[in-house]
């Protein structure tokens, strides 16, 4: 392979924020990324993914803190001194120059030779699968070619860093998930380290090494995507990775490391996320996979049900409590519109989260 991506240690940023003005899109971000590491920066729209990336980039400059490549301060050098390879949602592609020239023209800007240029343009041809396209237009190649082509052009300048934002994000579903797995495929074929912009967790999940929950300009958690996955530190993330249900309620009592609660007059027992104390305002967390309909008794509460799916091997419905909680659930058996049913959960499935304070998460 002629294509060696330069290599380090870790990309660090340090206390890292961004004004904008009187807004505070990002505040004191710090985070290692290691080498060959895939990073997913995932969040809500406007949270501050893809501003942590043009900081990273040199597109934006810093307001506050430092980026460190190992020992190397890099957030006072242009863009092109940092030499990061960038893919954007939306290609990016000179439209006038082929997909051979436009791979290769970071490389003519360094004035590299031609022969290597020649050589590593046809390395990452074939890396990102399109020989035989390399004298076509972006004009004449679908969405998902032109996004190779960004890539390969990202990748061919050897840079120690891979920057994506929402690299995905104008394909169609299917095109989606087949270059999700070709992302990955060249991320480790490459051995490169990659950092990641997406609001989609499913994307998050199934690429990432680590996941960086971004909300409001903080950092709300990192971790793998089976520990965001199963144990969310907050109820924003928790919401973010599927928990739809979210029953308010208030806290009745603790036990080594349980909480109970009481919500609209049921018990609620599940696994404490945070410090809680009797009394206060809590929500149980859980998932609509988690949540059937069941018995009366303990982790049950009294839903009326509102719309009814069939969905292959079981139902999936949504229901409301006389209270005005609002719920997705399961059944094995069809349930009726307008009927009244107890919807379960186990309680190593629920988690339980204090209120976020307004204003704060
Ligand atoms: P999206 O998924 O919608 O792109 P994001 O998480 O990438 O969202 P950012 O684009 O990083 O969010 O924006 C973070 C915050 O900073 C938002 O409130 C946004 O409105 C604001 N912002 C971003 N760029 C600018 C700018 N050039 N001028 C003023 N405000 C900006």
């Amino acid at each position: 392979m002629t294509i060696a991506l330069s290599q380090f240690d870790e990309v660090r940023l340090d206390h890292v924020s961004r004004d904008f003005g009187a807004l505070n899109a990002l505040r004191d971000v710090s985070l290692t990324i290691r080498r060959r590491e895939f990073i997913a920066l995932l969040g809500p729209s406007g949270c501050g993914k893809s501003t942590t990336l043009n900081c990273i980039a040199g597109l934006l400059p810093v307001t506050g803190g430092a980026i460190w490549l190992d020992k190397s301060r890099v957030d006072t050098l242009r863009p092109e001194e940092r030499g990061f390879g960038m893919v954007f949602q939306n290609y990016a592609l000179f439209p006038h120059l082929n997909v051979r020239q436009n791979i290769g023209f970071g490389l003519k800007m360094r004035g590299r030779p031609k022969a290597e240029i020649d050589r590593k343009v046809d390395e990452a041809l074939s890396l990102v699968r399109l020989q035989g396209q390399e004298n076509k237009l972006p004009g004449q190649l679908s969405g998902g070619q032109q996004q190779r082509v960004a890539i390969a052009r990202a990748i061919v300048i050897e840079p120690p860093l891979v920057l994506m934002d929402e690299p995905l994000s104008n394909l169609d579903a299917k095109l989606r998930l087949e270059m999700r797995a070709e992302i990955r495929r060249i991320h480790n074929e490459l051995g490169a380290t990659t950092i990641y912009v997406t609001h989609d967790q499913d994307e998050a999940l199934s690429l990432a090494d680590r996941i960086v929950v971004l909300r409001d300009g903080v950092v709300r958690q990192v971790g793998t995507p089976k520990e965001l996955y199963e144990a969310p530190s907050h109820l924003d993330v928790a919401d973010f990775m599927g928990f739809r249900n979210k029953l308010k309620g208030k806290v009745v009592g603790t036990e080594g490391g349980r909480a109970i609660l009481d919500v609209e007059g049921a018990r609620i027992s599940g696994v404490a996320r945070e410090t809680l104390s009797a009394g206060s305002s809590a929500y149980a967390a859980i998932r609509p996979d988690d949540l059937m309909v069941g018995e009366a008794g303990p982790n049950a509460i009294a839903a009326n049900v509102d719309t009814i799916e069939y969905r292959g091997r079981e139902f999936v419905g949504t229901a409301h409590s006389a209270g005005g909680l609002d719920f997705v659930f399961r059944s094995h058996q069809p349930v009726e519109p307008g009927s009244n049913v107890h919807l379960r959960a186990d309680d190593q499935r629920v988690l339980v989260f204090a209120e976020p304070i307004q204003g704060r998460h």
